[in-house]
């Protein structure tokens, strides 16, 4: 389970901006839970608090019983072992292949040849790019590349995946095709998903709860269906 509890975050300088004002949130574990709202909302900076690659500037982040708000810097490293993330453009090494780009995270952390062999293998099988595996990056289409994404944010075997706009720059045939995956992984895996987007569409299409942002608020919560069924 995720809990933010009153999470504000002010981001420095001398233009401060008041990027989240008092966020509560439970997340359950196995859920699809959706964060929608326009560009500049906080929806990004709320995520990136969830992983604490974002610090919040007051408030708590507590998953699983365990403040990530009180860890130091090594702790948290372990901990975000436990949180996969995907973005909106991909974020692959150009210089590597789809293989090394999914066994990167797991060099990171010394596992053997022989568990990275493994484990590449069978996240690609899960992606569905098996015969993909030598490409580059750049030889990939953009819904391909979110799926070496994909492949290599779940290499660690994380119990969360958050979704950074993750289909914001693929066509609606490639998003669907990404969305079915993420179902997939969420009912066979039964990794808790956060999804972050602009698109209502996609919201509908998976989501289980969403919260409506607003400059730093949330306006609304509830069940897809309550939320989005006009009276
Ligand atoms: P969203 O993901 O909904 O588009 P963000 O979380 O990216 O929203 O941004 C929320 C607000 O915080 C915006 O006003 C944005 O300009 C500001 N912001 C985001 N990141 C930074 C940063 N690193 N430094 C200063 N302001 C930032
Ligand atoms: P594109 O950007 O080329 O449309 P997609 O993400 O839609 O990329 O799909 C890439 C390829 O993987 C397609 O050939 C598709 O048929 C195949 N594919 C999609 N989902 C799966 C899956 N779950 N398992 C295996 N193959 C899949």
């Amino acid at each position: 389970m995720i809990t933010l509890k009153n999470i504000t975050k002010t981001y420095g300088g001398s233009a401060q901006v008041q990027a989240l004002k008092g966020i509560n949130l439970t997340i359950e574990d196995g859920e699809i839970f959706g964060i929608i709202g326009k560009s500049g909302a906080g929806k990004s900076t709320l995520v990136r608090c969830i992983n604490m690659l974002e610090k919040p500037t007051s408030g708590q982040v507590i998953i699983d019983d365990k403040d990530l708000t009180k860890m130091s810097e090594s702790q948290l490293r372990a901990e975000r072992k436990n949180i996969g993330m995907i973005f909106q453009h991909f974020n692959l090494l150009s210089s590597r292949t789809v293989a090394e780009n999914i066994a990167f995270p797991l060099e990171l952390i010394g596992a053997s040849k022989d568990v990275i062999e493994k484990k590449v293998a069978s996240l690609l099988d899960l992606v569905g790019l098996s015969d993909r595996a030598g490409n580059y990056p750049s030889q990939l289409s953009g819904g391909q590349k979110q799926r070496v994404g994909i492949a290599r944010a779940l290499a660690s075997d994380p119990k969360i995946l958050l979704c950074d706009e993750a289909t914001s720059a693929l066509d609606p045939q490639t998003t669907k095709s990404i969305l079915e995956l993420l179902q997939d992984i969420n009912k066979r895996l039964g990794i808790t998903i956060v999804v972050i987007t602009h698109e209502m569409a996609v919201v509908k299409e998976i989501c289980h709860r969403v919260a409506v942002i607003e400059s730093g608020v949330i306006k609304e919560m509830g069940r897809v269906v309550d939320i989005f069924t006009n009276p």
